[in-house]
């Protein structure tokens, strides 16, 4: 089958692999309908994530189950699928607490033998191992485009969200309007607040957190910190959602809060230890979250919100590519030419 696999710095390659086959009795078979190119990727495309080389890429997939192991009860060939971007057994202890995404046995897809080995979506096919906690069902008449996100940007923009315990009549400051920063955008507003801004250093990306509801901050023409506290009488915003990873983006999102104010971090760090201002966030009272998405909690209820119209994460899509492109796909994603590009097959 064919399959986008990293080979090396700023190196991926389409090549033939094997088609995957199931191995456990929990595993399902999928053949993938579209995939797209998420920001974690571009982790990988740089180096800072350890993958092995010839490993298969991609983490956000939809598809059709093709074949399913004796112990999986949920679905059955030929069912609609969306599939979280890592597996939970869904029996563990953290899984019975509802933390799939600290799950004890978790693999991530798309990531090599160092995050369990798993295979990845950017490829025509992709062996899911815990299925029944791992897959959601597509609603019936749902497109691929509606559903695809759920499974890791929607559900990190919604947990992001719900974590900077956002209340009506809130100031809530995204950071970063890239793919995750720009569902983070919609997923806010599901809480109240009475104003979003969105901070970032791309037009276009500006330009649609605008369409999303948001206030645009260009932090090339303005301090934003500054810019959002003068709009808030001087106190800076209830809360930030920290959509980058990157240190001076988690710095931002610090620094723009008021006293008592919550920080959600949901961008992945591009580095394992930075600078925290302990007695910034002691003589501010501040709440400081960070964490990757419990993905599996949030799957169902936001097909649910995209079904009802309130949530329309396709909007983000800007470019449909073929999986031959795949070389091109990444250096446009590097290159900010894209803002969120799928894989149509
Ligand atoms: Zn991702
Ligand atoms: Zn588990």
């Amino acid at each position: 089958m064919k399959a986008i696999t990293y080979q090396g710095l700023h190196e991926m390659r389409v090549e033939d692999v094997p088609k995957p086959t199931i191995q456990g009795s929990r595993d399902a078979l999928l053949r993938i309908t579209l995939s797209a190119l998420c920001g974690s990727d571009l982790h990988i495309y740089n180096q800072r994530s350890p993958v092995n080389e010839g490993a298969v890429v991609g983490h956000e997939f939809v598809g059709v189950v093709e074949e399913t192991g004796p112990e999986v009860m949920r679905f059955k060939p030929g069912d609609r699928v969306v599939a979280a971007f890592y597996t939970a057994c869904g029996h563990c202890d953290l899984c019975r607490r509802g933390w799939f995404s600290q799950c004890q046995s978790k693999a991530t897809f798309g990531h090599g033998e160092f995050w369990g080995g798993l295979g990845g979506g950017q490829a025509e096919y992709v062996v899911v191992p815990d299925a029944d906690h791992t897959l959601e069902p597509i609603p019936v008449g749902m497109s691929d485009d509606d559903a695809i996100f759920v499974g890791d940007i929607m559900s990190t923009a919604y947990f992001g969200a719900e974590r900077a315990e956002i209340k009506p009549g809130d100031v809530v400051a995204v950071v970063g309007a890239g793919p995750v920063g720009l569902l983070t955008v919609q997923a806010a507003q599901l809480f109240g607040p009475a104003r979003v801004y969105a901070i970032d250093f791309v037009d276009q990306r500006l330009e649609l957190a605008q369409q999303f509801g948001a206030i645009p901050v260009n932090g090339k023409e303005v301090n934003p910190v500054e810019q959002i506290q003068k709009e808030t009488g001087g106190r800076g915003a209830d809360s930030s959602v920290e959509c980058v990873g990157v240190h001076a983006a988690i710095q931002t999102s610090i620094n723009v809060v008021r006293g008592g104010g919550t920080i959600s971090v949901v961008g992945v760090p591009d580095k394992t230890i930075g600078d925290f201002p302990y007695i910034h966030a002691w003589l501010k009272d501040l709440t400081f979250r960070a964490g990757w998405c419990n993905v599996q909690a949030h799957m169902r209820p936001l097909l649910e919100l995209i079904a009802a119209g309130k949530l329309k994460p396709a909007e983000i899509i800007s470019h449909r590519m073929k999986l031959d492109d795949g070389e091109e796909a990444y250096r446009m994603f590097e290159a900010h030419e894209a803002t969120k590009i799928v894989f149509t097959g």
